[in-house]
């Protein structure tokens, strides 16, 4: 069998613990591994508590990597967090409007990181022939140390522009450029994921990886 290239990480999936999700943790694992990532990291909407039973869980599946970060809403947009303790980030953030630049310095302080998701925006007037076309999102312009942008996202997987303009945003900026599903059933989960140079085991290492910048995002559409 070839030996298959790269480490495949979906960064952006939410389980029945997001509370807009009906998706059972046990089909997500298994979607994943049909699918052949390598890993998950699951990112609630709010609360990184919410996907605590997932510990649990991941101890019946050897053989898929299962992490747990956040998915924050703040005043440029949502953002993924990842890398950062339940103990010590004590759901910070719950039921709030972050300000995103705190939250960057705030996630990074404590070991983690913080990368706008799906940062694009419709914007209206010239330059398409439908009076509509494709940005990077505004409000992520003036945010300092970011990493990386999510620019491949699942759900926008069937308009690959949107990933092509974050893509060329993200090398332009110097950042990184990862990929989730967003997916919030099974059956989406892996839709988009992000490729990382060597396997990671924990949040730290996916820290380190998301850091060396080398790593580029993946659809399966
Ligand atoms: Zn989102
Ligand atoms: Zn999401």
């Amino acid at each position: 069998m070839a030996k298959k290239r790269g480490f495949r990480i979906d960064l952006h999936v939410h389980s029945m613990y997001s509370g807009e999700s009906l998706a059972d943790p046990r089909d997500i694992i298994e979607s994943a591994l049909e699918k052949g990532l390598d890993a998950i990291c699951i990112t609630e909407h709010e609360s990184l508590h919410a996907s605590r039973p997932f510990e649990e869980l991941k101890k019946d599946y050897p053989s898929l990597i299962v992490l747990r970060g956040v998915e924050l809403s703040t005043d440029a947009g949502h953002m993924l967090v990842y890398g950062i303790e339940d103990s010590v980030w004590n759901d910070w953030g719950k039921h709030n409007l972050c300000n995103a630049q705190e939250l960057i310095v705030r996630a990074r302080n404590l070991g983690g990181l913080a990368i706008p998701a799906h940062p694009w925006q419709i914007v209206e007037g010239a330059g398409s022939h439908d009076g509509v076309q494709i940005a990077v999102d505004d409000r992520i312009a003036s945010l300092r140390n970011l990493t990386a942008l999510e620019v491949c996202n699942g759900k926008q997987a069937s308009n690959p522009i949107i990933c092509e303009i974050l893509g060329a945003f993200a090398k332009q900026m110097g950042l990184g450029r990862i990929g989730g599903s967003d997916a919030h059933v099974p059956e989406k989960v892996g839709q988009a994921y992000t490729v990382l140079k060597a396997p990671v085991y924990s949040s730290r290492d996916l820290v380190n990886a998301l850091l060396s910048k080398m790593y580029y995002p993946q659809s399966s559409c």
